[in-house]
C-alpha cells in the first residue's frame, strides 16, 4: 500500500485504528458486564414437530451494553474468546440458566431440558463438568436439566483434554448436541465415539427449504443419516410454514425457529407457553 500515498494510507488505517479500538472497548467492557448486569439469556422453544409440543428451550447469550444497545452474541463471543474470558462469561450463562429453569418449575416450562452452547475454550478446562455439576446442585436439577450444544470442530479437533472433559459431561448424565451439523466439513467418526443424544441442522440449511435443490438434499440427508445412526435431529431457523412441512414430511423429530418464537426473556417465554 506504500505506493498509493498519503491519502490512501490514511483511508485505509482510519477505519481500520477505529475497528482496533472498539475492540479494546468492548473487550475491557466485557470484564464487568456480568457483574453489572449487563449479560442477559434469550430463551427460544424446541417444538416437537409430530406433536405441537414444546420439548426444549435454548439459552442465548446477549449484551446489554448501556451506550450501544443490544449485542448479538455473534459479535462479543468471539472477542471473550479471543480474550480468555469466554470461561467466565461462559460460567455465569450456564449459572443463569440453570437458575432460570429453576424458576419455571412452576410453569408450562417446568421439567424442560435447557440447551447451553459451549466455546471450545470451555471444553478445553478440566473443571468444566464439576462446574456444571455444581450449578445444577445449587438449583436442585438434574443432569436431564441440561443439554450442551457444542460444533462439529470441536470433536473434529478433539484434543487429549476436550476428550476426557467429554466423557466426563457424558459420564454426568448431561446430553452432548452437535450444533449448526453439516457446517463444519468433518470426519464423522466422532458420532461412535460419543454417543451425542441429538443433532442440529443449521438455518444455512433451512433457509432455502423447499425450493432450493441443495437445501432439500442437505437437509433432508442429514435428517436420514441422524436416524440412521438412532440420534434425535432438529432444524434450527425455521421460519415459515412451508419449511415446517417439508421437515415433518422427512421426519425431522423438532424445530426452532421464528416460526414458533424469537428468544424470549424467561419470564415472557413462560407466557408464551401458557397461552398455547
Ligand atoms: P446458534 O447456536 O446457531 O444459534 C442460533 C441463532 O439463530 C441465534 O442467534 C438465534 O437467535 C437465531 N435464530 C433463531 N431462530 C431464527 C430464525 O427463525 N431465523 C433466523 N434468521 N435466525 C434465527 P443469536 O442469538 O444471535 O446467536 C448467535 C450465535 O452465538 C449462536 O448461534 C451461538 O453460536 C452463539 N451463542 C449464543 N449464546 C451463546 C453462549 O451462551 N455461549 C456461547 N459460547 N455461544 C453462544
Ligand atoms: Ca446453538
Ligand atoms: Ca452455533
Ligand atoms: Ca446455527
Amino acid at each position: 500500500a506504500k505506493h498509493g500515498g498519503r491519502n490512501r494510507y490514511c483511508f485505509f488505517t482510519e477505519p481500520m485504528n477505529r475497528r482496533v479500538q472498539q475492540r479494546l472497548e468492548m473487550e475491557s467492557g466485557l470484564r464487568d458486564a456480568e457483574r453489572r448486569g449487563e449479560l442477559e439469556l434469550g430463551y427460544q422453544p424446541q417444538v416437537d414437530i409430530a406433536s405441537g409440543a414444546v420439548v426444549g428451550v435454548e439459552a442465548l447469550v446477549r449484551w446489554r451494553h448501556p451506550r450501544h444497545g443490544l449485542i448479538s452474541p455473534a459479535n462479543f463471543i468471539p472477542v471473550a474468546e479471543e480474550s480468555g474470558q469466554i470461561a467466565r462469561i461462559g460460567d455465569w450463562v450456564l449459572a443463569e440458566a440453570c437458575r432460570q429453569c429453576a424458576a419455571w418449575r412452576e410453569t408450562a416450562l417446568a421439567g424442560l431440558p435447557v440447551a447451553v452452547n459451549l466455546s471450545a475454550a470451555q471444553l478445553g478446562r478440566s473443571d468444566l463438568a464439576e462446574g456444571i455439576l455444581r450449578h445444577l446442585e445449587a438449583y436442585g436439577l438434574p443432569s436431564s436439566a441440561l443439554q450442551l450444544e457444542m460444533t462439529e470442530g470441536l470433536f473434529f479437533h478433539e484434543t487429549e483434554p476436550v476428550r476426557s472433559t467429554l466423557q466426563s459431561l457424558q459420564r454426568s448424565g448431561l446430553q452432548l448436541v452437535v450444533d449448526d451439523f453439516g457446517t463444519g466439513y468433518s470426519n464423522l467418526g466422532y458420532l461412535k465415539r460419543f454417543p451425542v443424544a441429538k443433532l442440529k441442522i443449521d438455518e444455512s440449511f433451512v433457509r432455502g427449504l423447499p425450493e432450493d435443490t441443495e437445501d432439500v438434499v442437505i437437509s433432508s440427508t442429514l435428517i436420514r443419516m441422524a436416524h440412521g445412526l438412532r440420534l434425535r435431529v432438529i432444524a434450527e431457523g425455521v421460519e415459515t410454514a412451508e419449511q415446517l412441512a417439508f421437515l415433518r414430511e422427512h421426519g425431522c423429530d423438532e424445530a426452532q425457529g421464528f416460526y414458533f418464537s424469537r428468544p424470549l426473556a424467561g419470564a415472557d417465554l413462560a407466557r408464551w407457553a401458557q397461552r398455547r
